[in-house]
């Protein structure tokens, strides 16, 4: 028996490797002959790091899930390199997909459309549709054209723990598990692509993003919504997209959102730090450069300045990672409800904490 369960453990593990990349670097050629193989590869994007296996291989993509430990219900974007790439994918190509092609590819767009019968089940969760991206990073784009394939990917972190922004994220999650991880340095925005349904009469955004609801519909020029259930998580509604639906990005420690006026966030932070050392709780922050030095709790960290909205956004998952090394016991978190990215910074930073928010006035 015990013999039975070591070997099992010893057949499961498989090393690692890690290989630095940069454009043309032989290290993707190695990469992309694992996908054609049908295993997996992860490498970076300009969002944040994806777990690759060729899209079209419904084994390949079983792996993903299995390496995730994933829900089988929750579909994996599929990455192209090429424009016409989409018609290997997709069954049919709306013509707004083109518009917001030409305006946000290769970026961080994600477009949902009818599936081709090519694109197996296990790719999609089961759906008939499908979720296309182009990646804007050289090491991304080079390893789909050497692969071949259209890669489905979703980020390359253990299921329900922040996204990985550096290459070390995904060794601390996926080491052992997978065969090769690109490293290419930390990623440029840090939270995952919008994603855009088109098989609906009014466009609907799926997940927020760094391209906005504003962005789209003026290329667009019509209307567009973003599903009801992600601007009230708490309404009971059903996200669209099966993976919204998910407790996500949770650090170890309770994490709560302290909204409000800056003067009443720190005052009301400072209020339960000192609560929480009375009970004995060691507590943590995540400040800003303005706030960071008015707090009494045991590890503050600035996520950035405050209107510094693409720094907020790139450094959240790292630093929810980083209060995991710790023994912090509650986070309390500032609001970054900013003007141009603060809805999905706020739908990644809600999603971790629960939803539990506190609203101070
Ligand atoms: P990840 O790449 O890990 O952020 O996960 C991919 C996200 O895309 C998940 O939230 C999925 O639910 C969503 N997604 C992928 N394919 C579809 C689809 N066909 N329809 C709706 N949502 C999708
Ligand atoms: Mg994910």
């Amino acid at each position: 028996m015990y013999q039975k369960m070591s070997e099992r453990k010893f057949l499961k593990y498989m090393q690692t490797k890690i290989i630095k990349v940069e454009t043309g670097h032989t290290g993707i050629a190695e990469a992309a002959d694992v996908i054609r193989r049908g295993g997996l590869a992860a490498f970076p994007t300009e969002t944040v790091y994806g777990l690759g296996a060729d899209a079209l291989n419904p084994q390949a993509a079983k792996k993903i899930y299995t390496a995730k430990g994933r829900p089988s219900d929750n579909p994996l974007i599929v990455h192209i390199a090429e424009w016409e790439d989409l018609f290997t994918v997709a069954r049919e190509v709306p013509g707004e997909a083109k518009r917001l092609a030409d305006a946000f590819w290769p970026g961080p767009l994600t477009m949902v459309m009818k599936k081709n019968e090519r694109i197996p089940c296990e790719t999609t969760g089961g759906l008939d549709t499908v979720a296309v991206r182009m990646p804007n990073h050289p090491a991304a784009l080079s390893l789909i054209r050497q692969s071949g394939c259209p890669i489905a990917a979703p980020s390359a972190n253990t299921s329900g723990r922040p996204s990985p922004t550096e290459a070390a994220h995904v060794v601390a999650d996926l080491s052992g598990k997978i065969p090769v991880i690109l490293d290419g340095g930390p990623v440029g925005i840090g939270i995952e692509s919008t994603i855009i349904d088109l098989t609906e009469k009014t466009p609907v955004i799926l997940r927020p993003g760094y391209i906005t609801k504003e962005m789209l519909s003026q290329t667009l020029g019509r209307k567009v919504v973003i599903d009801s259930a992600v601007v009230a998580p708490d309404s009971g509604k059903i996200p669209k997209a099966p993976g919204m639906k998910y407790r996500h990005y949770a650090p170890r420690a309770d994490l709560i959102v302290v909204t409000g006026e800056r003067q009443k966030v720190v005052s009301k932070i400072n209020e339960l730090t000192d609560k929480n050392h009375a009970d004995g709780r060691r507590t943590g922050v995540i400040a800003t450069d303005e706030t960071k030095h008015f707090y009494r709790a045991d590890q503050i960290v600035s996520i950035g300045a405050r209107a510094d909205e693409d720094a907020i956004a790139r450094h959240l998952y790292r630093i929810l990672r980083d209060f995991d090394r710790g023994d912090t016991q509650i986070i309390y978190s500032e609001s970054f409800a900013t003007p141009r990215i603060g809805q999905a910074i706020m739908n990644r930073l809600l999603k971790a904490a629960g939803n539990h928010e506190i609203i101070v006035s």
